[in-house]
């Protein structure tokens, strides 16, 4: 079983402020270090549950957030930008699972940290 996780920061549990989410904010080491661990959760999560393997695309701002000397290692990283498919860089047909960690609601609905982003892949353009 080969799985895919893409996770943003916003969604995060015990992350609900912008000083938490942009880069030179207070908060925002304490939310990577937040982000790294709910990623460990579902890699590990996805290991027990019989995966072959575990790609994770960091989807978050700059794209650049996860603590790869933290991250569990099992795990395969993309991180940086610019990406083609953007939070979804990665993903395949081969993959089997898909999980979207961290995501948050659109511009406009009820939710912490609410917002839509422009879209920045080209891919399908
Ligand atoms: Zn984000």
């Amino acid at each position: 079983m080969r799985v895919y996780i893409s996770i943003d920061m916003e969604g995060v549990g015990g992350i609900a402020t912008m000083d938490q989410i942009v880069r030179g904010g207070h908060g925002y080491p304490r939310s990577q270090r937040l982000m790294t661990g709910e990623a460990n959760a579902a890699i590990e999560g996805a290991f027990e549950a019989g995966a072959d393997s575990v790609l994770i695309n960091d989807s978050h701002g700059t794209m650049d957030n996860l603590l790869h000397d933290e991250l569990d290692p099992r795990a395969r990283l993309i991180f940086g930008s610019p990406k083609l498919d953007c939070m979804a860089e990665g993903i395949s047909a081969e993959h089997d699972v898909a999980m979207f960690l961290g995501y948050h609601a659109a511009a406009g609905s009820p939710g912490v940290l609410a917002h839509t982003s422009p879209r920045t892949s080209t891919r399908y353009d």
